[in-house]
């Protein structure tokens, strides 16, 4: 029985000596699948790392892929005699055990390379039994893998803390470079984490780190594996640690990419390539911050651009706010997704409606307090220069921005054909009915994002295509296959490209803007740029949006909380910041000009009554029209100028016709000849208002029951005088039955 008990306990040794040469299970040894998705810029550049919850970053990399520094460094750090031993350093172990039993506790510091990287591989609590099988799997490694193949392992597996796991995730992390490119004191300075990822964290315990680096290099240099000149200029050198906030770059737009990609779909892929331009997004990210700092004591605490590529529709920029760590500010609010009021800046889009109902750039449309009792219900706008402009052409009243002429378009084409158009260019904020908005609506009453103003903006610039803004290029999977997107997708016509044409050479018109903006404002370049400004109201936000043939850029500051700036307007508040980004953009460029559709002919016209100029007009205006819509007739209001005799009573204060209406002569006006002057020259000019509501109008004017004339806007006609008694009457021409004025009874005085 002793005999056999002897044996056993003999044989002991040699069966455990034997169970040593099992193989290693390669299955544990295959590299770590990859956890984390990158989101990239264009050109490659890291945005952002983001980790699943089941691990952290890892990018696996040979041995030869990294640099020797790192590797010395190591072995110097964690493990001098790695090249001697069998996987375990038997005599530091002996006196760890003797430590452990005495203490009753768990005293680490003996552990190979190669223990490490078992722990690694099985992690387990850690006491007396687990240090034994993670002592016997670590001689089992040895007989299965060479010591190149181990430190592989172990360099790729260990942490670096900050769920960086291996060398070339915590290279990246920390020092924003490759881990082939780790100079001597970057690899110690590395090499000295994997002791205690936590305690050692180079972000809260740089010093600790550093300190820990010096002993490293230290030891390197006692162990022989460098010089000391060497030595000497690692401890000198000064180490760049890539900032965490510089792990998040272009944050507001990655948390957008993000959201456009289903959670399920996301754990499929290690990558994703974004259409965002990294190095333009830091310029955009600091003109923006000094654009504001510019404009500090005005109450604008926050501001958003986004930059789009028309012909792909890609977002190359998009900052959300000053500045995404601001907390006190609201910075992770993307204020390119904010839903606010954007003032006048859907007004392109009434006008281009216009257009297409038979408007022209050069109609006339009456800004004046008579135009708002058209208006239905108890809508009351005002222009923003509080004055009234009497009859302007369509071009002025976009390029000043006017308020009345616009309420009296869209009361004309309908606030519902707006809305449906807003709709279709992406206008997915407004959600609530037509009615509710009203004539609202062009002036700026719903709310809507900075991005779908650029978006539709872009439109215009597209000549009339509306296309959705990308963010994302390809898709990598973690398998590799990358899934590249199509480049474009299919355009939608919102606009005809003629439409498009007039209103952007209206919104790049610098000389229509002057009397509303006066001529050097920011919107000016030496190159051609359509651009329009907006603020809400109270002047909560100021806006400018608009566009190259290349880019649309799309401004919004104020602030998220809604409070009030002061004295701001789209061109003292953002049109400085556009007209930087836009310089920016078209940097070295010469720029190229809208190029002009088919269908578009130039001509001159009478900016007086937007007809075609006749001898007696004072002034002349090119205007560009669809072709066939240009004007006919010669200009009715400049003709050679009479001494108009009239004895009319006068009716002061008396509130103009809310409809069609003859305004001139009124009802019992008295008319007496002079009778010096010569017959043909006593004549008056009979007037009527038509409200908006039916274009194209043409009045015919009679008298008696005889037809004297016909007219277009701004319906005026003169009228020989003779004696008697006349009836005036006006008979509007539209699509539908004639409309008629009531009849203004005259008496004409020998
Ligand atoms: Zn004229």
């Amino acid at each position: 029985m002793k005999k056999r008990l002897l044996l056993v306990l003999l044989a002991l040794p040699g069966v455990i000596s034997l169970t040593i040469l099992l193989p290693f299970p390669k299955s544990r040894l295959s590299p770590g699948h990859v956890v984390s998705l990158r989101l990239l810029d264009r050109n490659g550049t890291l945005l952002r790392e983001v980790l699943s919850d089941e691990g952290g970053r890892c990018r696996w990399v040979q041995l030869d892929e990294v640099s020797p520094h790192l590797l010395r460094a190591t072995i110097a750090a964690e493990d001098k005699l790695f090249f001697l031993h069998r996987g375990v350093n038997t005599i530091s172990m002996l006196r760890a055990l003797l430590q452990n039993l005495r203490r009753g506790e768990v005293v680490s510091g003996a552990s190979t390379i190669t223990q490490q990287l078992v722990r690694n591989l099985y992690p387990a609590p850690r006491n007396v039994w687990v240090k034994l099988r993670e002592s016997w799997l670590a001689l089992r490694l040895e007989c299965t893998l060479s010591k190149q193949e181990i430190l592989a392992q172990y360099i790729n597996r260990i942490s670096y803390g900050n769920q960086a796991y291996g060398i070339e995730a915590a290279s990246r992390l920390y020092l924003d470079k490759p881990s082939s490119q780790l100079s001597l004191a970057e690899a110690a300075f590395l090499a000295a984490i994997p002791r205690s990822p936590t305690l050692l964290n180079p972000y809260r315990a740089f010093r600790g780190v550093k300190k820990r680096q010096l002993d490293i290099l230290g030891k390197m240099l006692e162990l022989g594996l460098i010089a000391g000149a060497e030595h000497d200029r690692a401890r000198a050198e000064d180490l760049c640690l890539l900032p965490a906030t510089e792990r998040f770059r272009a944050p507001h737009f990655c948390d957008f990419v993000l959201s456009q990609v289903p959670s399920e779909e996301r754990k499929t892929l290690s990558a994703i390539g974004t259409t965002l331009d990294y190095g333009l997004q830091r310029k955009i990210e600091i003109l923006l911050k000094n654009g504001l700092s510019a404009m500090e004591g005005r109450g604008i605490e926050n501001g958003a651009v986004v930059v789009l590529d028309n012909r792909s529709g890609e977002i190359l920029s998009l900052v959300g706010s000053r500045d995404f760590f601001d907390e006190a500010h609201d910075g992770q609010v993307n204020g390119v997704l904010a839903l606010r009021q954007p003032g006048s800046t859907l007004k392109p889009f009434t006008y281009g409606l216009a257009l297409e109902n038979g408007l022209t750039a050069a109609s006339l449309i009456e800004d004046s307090p008579d135009q708002l009792r058209n208006v239905e219900g108890n809508y009351r706008p005002q222009n923003y220069d509080r004055r009234y402009h009497g009859l302007i052409s369509l071009r002025t009243a976009l390029a000043c921005s006017y308020n009345i002429p616009a309420v009296a378009v869209l009361q004309a084409i309908g606030p519902d054909l707006l809305y449906r158009r807003l709709q279709s260019i992406g206008f997915e904020s407004l959600r609530e009915t037509p009615g509710y908005y009203g004539l609202g609506l062009t002036l700026g009453n719903g709310e809507v994002s900075l991005l779908e103003l650029a978006r539709a903006y872009s439109v215009l610039a597209r000549r009339g295509l509306y296309l959705r803004e990308r963010t994302i290029m390809s898709l990598v999977r973690k398998d590799g296959q990358e899934d590249p997107l199509p480049i474009r997708e299919a355009a939608e016509r919102a606009f005809s490209p003629q439409i498009a044409y007039i209103i952007t050479n209206i919104l790049a018109d610098r000389d229509a803007r002057t009397p509303s903006f006066g001529y050097h404002n920011p919107l000016s370049f030496p190159f051609p740029v359509a651009a329009k400004t907006g603020t809400s109201k109270d002047f909560r936000d100021n806006w400018t949006v608009g566009y190259s043939p290349r880019y649309t850029v799309g401004v919004w500051v104020g602030n998220f909380d809604g409070e009030p700036m002061h004295n701001v307007s789209g061109i003292t508040g953002c049109g400085p910041l556009f007209k930087d980004i836009m310089l920016l953009l078209h940097k070295g460029e010469a720029g190229t000009d809208f190029t002009e559709p088919k269908g578009i002919v130039t001509s001159a016209v009478c900016p007086r009554s937007g007809l075609r100029p006749n001898e007696f007009c004072p002034g002349v205006v090119k205007e560009v029209f669809i072709e066939g819509t240009e004007p006919r007739e010669e200009c009715t209001h400049h003709q050679k100028n009479p001494a108009v005799l009239l004895v009319a009573e006068k009716r002061n204060g008396e509130p103009a016709p809310a409809r069609f209406a003859i305004t001139f002569p009124r009802d019992g006006d008295i008319f007496k000849l002079d009778p010096v002057l010569r017959k043909e020259h006593q004549r008056i000019k009979l007037r009527a208002v038509f409200p908006v509501t039916k274009y194209p109008a043409r009045i015919k004017w009679w008298v008696n029951g005889d037809k004297v004339g016909e007219t277009g806007p701004p319906f005026s006609i003169f009228w020989n005088l003779r004696p008697g008694s006349f009836t005036i009457k006006a008979t509007a021409v539209s699509d539908g039955p004639p409309v008629e004025s009531r009849p203004v009874k005259v008496v004409v005085l020998t």
